[in-house]
Protein backbone atom coordinates (compact mmCIF):
# COMPACT_ATOMS: atom_id res chain seq x y z
CA UNK A 1 0.00 0.00 0.00
CA UNK A 2 3.15 2.67 0.12
CA UNK A 3 3.94 2.95 -2.65
CA UNK A 4 5.47 6.49 -2.69
CA UNK A 5 7.92 8.02 -0.51
CA UNK A 6 9.49 11.33 0.51
CA UNK A 7 11.96 11.05 -2.42
CA UNK A 8 9.34 10.42 -4.90
CA UNK A 9 8.02 13.33 -7.83
CA UNK A 10 5.09 14.44 -6.54
CA UNK A 11 3.08 13.06 -9.46
CA UNK A 12 1.07 9.95 -7.41
CA UNK A 13 -2.30 11.25 -6.57
CA UNK A 14 -3.79 8.05 -5.41
CA UNK A 15 -5.80 9.46 -2.34
CA UNK A 16 -5.90 5.68 -0.69
CA UNK A 17 -4.98 6.64 3.19
CA UNK A 18 -0.89 5.84 3.63
CA UNK A 19 0.11 7.30 0.00
CA UNK A 20 3.06 9.64 0.91
CA UNK A 21 2.70 12.68 -1.62
CA UNK A 22 5.71 15.18 -2.41
CA UNK A 23 4.15 18.98 -2.61
CA UNK A 24 7.54 20.60 -2.56
CA UNK A 25 11.09 19.82 -1.53
CA UNK A 26 9.82 20.27 2.23
CA UNK A 27 6.57 19.24 2.64
CA UNK A 28 4.35 15.88 1.70
CA UNK A 29 0.65 15.38 1.84
CA UNK A 30 -0.65 12.63 3.53
CA UNK A 31 -3.90 11.88 2.24
CA UNK A 32 -7.34 10.67 4.60
CA UNK A 33 -10.58 9.50 3.26
CA UNK A 34 -11.46 12.86 5.89
CA UNK A 35 -9.29 15.37 6.72
CA UNK A 36 -5.38 15.37 4.91
CA UNK A 37 -2.16 15.45 7.14
CA UNK A 38 0.25 17.47 5.80
CA UNK A 39 4.45 17.19 7.23
CA UNK A 40 6.89 19.55 6.74
CA UNK A 41 10.76 19.55 7.02
CA UNK A 42 12.19 21.64 10.07
CA UNK A 43 16.03 22.73 10.35
CA UNK A 44 17.97 20.23 11.86
CA UNK A 45 15.77 17.03 11.01
CA UNK A 46 13.07 17.45 12.79
CA UNK A 47 9.24 17.70 11.37
CA UNK A 48 6.07 19.37 11.76
CA UNK A 49 2.73 18.11 10.97
CA UNK A 50 0.25 20.12 10.42
CA UNK A 51 -3.10 18.66 11.56
CA UNK A 52 -3.38 15.29 12.60
CA UNK A 53 -6.61 13.34 11.53
CA UNK A 54 -9.00 11.83 13.31
CA UNK A 55 -8.13 9.92 16.43
CA UNK A 56 -6.56 6.78 15.11
CA UNK A 57 -4.40 8.40 12.61
CA UNK A 58 -1.07 8.38 14.66
CA UNK A 59 0.00 5.16 13.74
CA UNK A 60 -0.35 6.38 9.76
CA UNK A 61 0.81 9.72 10.15
CA UNK A 62 4.22 7.32 11.91
CA UNK A 63 4.36 5.67 9.60
CA UNK A 64 4.29 8.30 7.29
CA UNK A 65 7.23 10.06 8.68
CA UNK A 66 9.24 6.99 9.24
CA UNK A 67 9.20 6.25 5.00
CA UNK A 68 10.90 10.18 5.01
CA UNK A 69 13.37 8.99 7.12
CA UNK A 70 11.67 10.06 10.51
CA UNK A 71 12.29 9.04 14.17
CA UNK A 72 9.14 9.55 15.97
CA UNK A 73 11.02 11.86 18.22
CA UNK A 74 12.06 14.15 15.29
CA UNK A 75 8.04 15.00 15.14
CA UNK A 76 8.61 18.23 17.01
CA UNK A 77 5.63 20.57 16.28
CA UNK A 78 2.04 19.88 15.75
CA UNK A 79 0.21 22.63 14.49
CA UNK A 80 -3.46 22.15 14.79
CA UNK A 81 -5.56 24.60 12.15
CA UNK A 82 -9.00 23.91 14.33
CA UNK A 83 -10.73 22.10 16.71
CA UNK A 84 -12.83 19.80 14.63
CA UNK A 85 -12.13 15.82 15.19
CA UNK A 86 -10.48 15.23 11.71
CA UNK A 87 -7.87 17.84 12.56
CA UNK A 88 -7.14 17.62 16.26
CA UNK A 89 -7.67 14.37 16.88
CA UNK A 90 -5.08 11.85 16.46
CA UNK A 91 -2.86 15.19 18.12
CA UNK A 92 -2.65 13.28 21.84
CA UNK A 93 -1.46 9.96 20.58
CA UNK A 94 1.06 12.23 18.51
CA UNK A 95 2.49 13.97 21.32
CA UNK A 96 2.75 11.07 23.50
CA UNK A 97 4.88 8.57 20.92
CA UNK A 98 7.04 11.62 19.81
CA UNK A 99 7.16 14.30 22.84
CA UNK A 100 6.21 17.25 19.91
CA UNK A 101 4.65 20.70 20.66
CA UNK A 102 1.16 21.46 20.25
CA UNK A 103 0.70 25.05 18.48
CA UNK A 104 -3.17 26.41 18.07
CA UNK A 105 -5.09 29.07 17.39
CA UNK A 106 -5.83 31.12 20.68
CA UNK A 107 -9.73 30.93 20.40
CA UNK A 108 -10.12 27.56 19.95
CA UNK A 109 -7.69 25.88 22.43
CA UNK A 110 -10.33 25.18 25.21
CA UNK A 111 -12.39 23.25 22.54
CA UNK A 112 -9.06 21.34 21.71
CA UNK A 113 -8.15 20.87 25.49
CA UNK A 114 -11.64 19.91 26.05
CA UNK A 115 -12.34 22.48 28.46
CA UNK A 116 -15.85 24.05 26.79
CA UNK A 117 -18.07 22.15 24.37
CA UNK A 118 -17.19 23.31 20.65
CA UNK A 119 -19.92 25.73 19.29
CA UNK A 120 -22.05 23.76 16.50
CA UNK A 121 -21.53 24.72 12.98
CA UNK A 122 -25.05 26.30 11.37
CA UNK A 123 -25.59 24.02 8.65
CA UNK A 124 -26.95 25.08 5.12
CA UNK A 125 -29.35 23.72 3.01
CA UNK A 126 -26.89 22.63 0.77
CA UNK A 127 -24.10 21.06 3.06
CA UNK A 128 -27.23 19.12 4.91
CA UNK A 129 -26.35 15.82 2.43
CA UNK A 130 -22.86 15.78 3.05
CA UNK A 131 -23.36 16.14 6.61
CA UNK A 132 -25.46 13.21 6.51
CA UNK A 133 -22.56 11.16 4.68
CA UNK A 134 -19.89 12.26 7.12
CA UNK A 135 -21.75 11.25 10.19
CA UNK A 136 -22.37 8.20 8.10
CA UNK A 137 -18.84 7.98 7.52
CA UNK A 138 -18.09 8.24 11.26
CA UNK A 139 -20.99 5.86 12.26
CA UNK A 140 -19.20 3.08 10.60
CA UNK A 141 -15.78 4.04 10.80
CA UNK A 142 -15.08 2.34 14.33
CA UNK A 143 -13.34 5.43 15.96
CA UNK A 144 -11.56 5.13 18.99
CA UNK A 145 -12.79 8.18 21.22
CA UNK A 146 -11.59 11.34 20.68
CA UNK A 147 -8.71 12.49 22.86
CA UNK A 148 -8.17 15.87 24.11
CA UNK A 149 -4.76 16.88 24.07
CA UNK A 150 -2.74 19.92 25.94
CA UNK A 151 -1.90 22.78 23.78
CA UNK A 152 1.63 24.93 24.29
CA UNK A 153 1.72 27.34 22.43
CA UNK A 154 -1.48 29.65 21.33
CA UNK A 155 -1.33 31.36 18.10
CA UNK A 156 -2.86 34.60 17.25
CA UNK A 157 -3.22 36.31 14.39
CA UNK A 158 0.44 38.06 12.77
CA UNK A 159 2.71 35.93 14.98
CA UNK A 160 5.34 34.32 13.43
CA UNK A 161 7.34 30.67 13.44
CA UNK A 162 10.30 31.45 13.07
CA UNK A 163 12.44 27.83 13.79
CA UNK A 164 10.95 26.94 10.76
CA UNK A 165 13.30 26.70 7.52
CA UNK A 166 11.63 29.63 6.13
CA UNK A 167 9.38 32.24 7.72
CA UNK A 168 6.14 31.28 8.49
CA UNK A 169 3.23 33.93 9.18
CA UNK A 170 0.20 32.71 11.28
CA UNK A 171 -3.35 34.05 10.65
CA UNK A 172 -6.35 33.83 12.30
CA UNK A 173 -8.97 32.85 9.82
CA UNK A 174 -12.08 33.21 12.26
CA UNK A 175 -15.61 31.71 10.72
CA UNK A 176 -15.59 28.11 10.66
CA UNK A 177 -14.43 28.16 13.85
CA UNK A 178 -13.75 30.95 16.27
CA UNK A 179 -10.41 30.07 16.58
CA UNK A 180 -8.83 28.52 12.82
CA UNK A 181 -5.26 29.73 12.07
CA UNK A 182 -4.08 29.31 8.51
CA UNK A 183 -0.17 29.25 7.89
CA UNK A 184 1.28 31.68 5.23
CA UNK A 185 5.38 30.91 4.25
CA UNK A 186 5.28 34.06 1.72
CA UNK A 187 9.29 32.80 0.28
CA UNK A 188 8.14 28.73 -1.25
CA UNK A 189 4.16 30.30 -1.52
CA UNK A 190 2.90 27.54 0.52
CA UNK A 191 -0.28 28.39 1.98
CA UNK A 192 -2.32 26.01 4.72
CA UNK A 193 -5.64 27.47 4.88
CA UNK A 194 -7.63 25.08 7.21
CA UNK A 195 -10.97 24.15 6.60
CA UNK A 196 -11.56 28.08 4.94
CA UNK A 197 -10.50 26.80 1.79
CA UNK A 198 -11.38 23.10 0.19
CA UNK A 199 -10.81 22.16 -3.27
CA UNK A 200 -12.08 19.66 -5.77
CA UNK A 201 -9.72 16.38 -6.47
CA UNK A 202 -8.01 17.76 -9.01
CA UNK A 203 -7.24 20.63 -7.49
CA UNK A 204 -8.55 22.62 -10.04
CA UNK A 205 -11.88 24.30 -8.18
CA UNK A 206 -11.83 26.08 -4.81
CA UNK A 207 -14.31 25.98 -2.85
CA UNK A 208 -15.56 27.99 0.77
CA UNK A 209 -15.23 24.51 3.14
CA UNK A 210 -18.34 23.58 4.77
CA UNK A 211 -19.90 23.30 8.10
CA UNK A 212 -18.84 26.96 9.76
CA UNK A 213 -19.98 28.56 12.95
CA UNK A 214 -20.24 31.89 11.26
CA UNK A 215 -20.61 32.13 7.61
CA UNK A 216 -20.22 35.39 6.85
CA UNK A 217 -16.80 35.58 8.37
CA UNK A 218 -15.72 32.32 6.94
CA UNK A 219 -16.42 34.24 3.75
CA UNK A 220 -14.27 37.03 4.77
CA UNK A 221 -11.47 34.83 6.29
CA UNK A 222 -11.51 32.54 2.59
CA UNK A 223 -11.19 36.11 0.86
CA UNK A 224 -8.51 37.06 3.01
CA UNK A 225 -6.30 34.10 2.46
CA UNK A 226 -7.10 34.27 -1.63
CA UNK A 227 -5.83 37.66 -1.23
CA UNK A 228 -2.37 36.40 -0.12
CA UNK A 229 -0.98 35.23 -3.84
CA UNK A 230 -0.52 31.98 -2.16
CA UNK A 231 0.98 29.78 -5.14
CA UNK A 232 0.14 25.99 -3.57
CA UNK A 233 -2.63 25.52 -0.87
CA UNK A 234 -2.56 22.32 1.14
CA UNK A 235 -5.70 22.37 1.36
CA UNK A 236 -7.16 19.81 3.99
CA UNK A 237 -10.26 18.43 1.97
CA UNK A 238 -10.00 17.56 -1.43
CA UNK A 239 -6.98 17.95 -3.76
CA UNK A 240 -3.98 19.98 -3.02
CA UNK A 241 -3.83 23.09 -5.44
CA UNK A 242 -0.65 23.07 -7.21
CA UNK A 243 -0.88 25.49 -10.02
CA UNK A 244 -2.55 28.48 -10.81
CA UNK A 245 -3.63 28.75 -7.52
CA UNK A 246 -4.20 32.44 -7.59
CA UNK A 247 -6.60 32.29 -10.59
CA UNK A 248 -8.01 29.22 -8.60
CA UNK A 249 -9.00 31.19 -6.11
CA UNK A 250 -10.04 34.57 -7.50
CA UNK A 251 -12.22 32.61 -9.48
CA UNK A 252 -13.40 31.23 -6.66
CA UNK A 253 -17.21 32.08 -5.31
CA UNK A 254 -17.24 31.61 -1.71
CA UNK A 255 -20.60 33.50 -1.08
CA UNK A 256 -22.39 31.36 -3.29
CA UNK A 257 -20.80 27.70 -2.14
CA UNK A 258 -23.24 25.25 -0.37
CA UNK A 259 -26.19 27.35 -0.20
ZN1 LIG B 1 -13.32 21.79 10.15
Amino acid sequence: MDTDTGTGTGTDTDTDTGTLTRITPTVWQLPFPVGHVYLVALPGDGYAAVDTGVPGSAPAVLGALARLGGRPDQLRQIVITHSHIDHMGSAADLVAATGARVLAGALDVPYIRGDAPEPPPVVTAGERPLREEMQAHFATAGLPPLRHVEVDIELHDGDTLDDWLEPVRVLHVPGHTPGGIALHLPHSGVLFPGDLIGAAPDGRRAVLGPFNVERETAIASFRRLAALGADIVCVPHGGPILTGARDVLAAATPERDWL
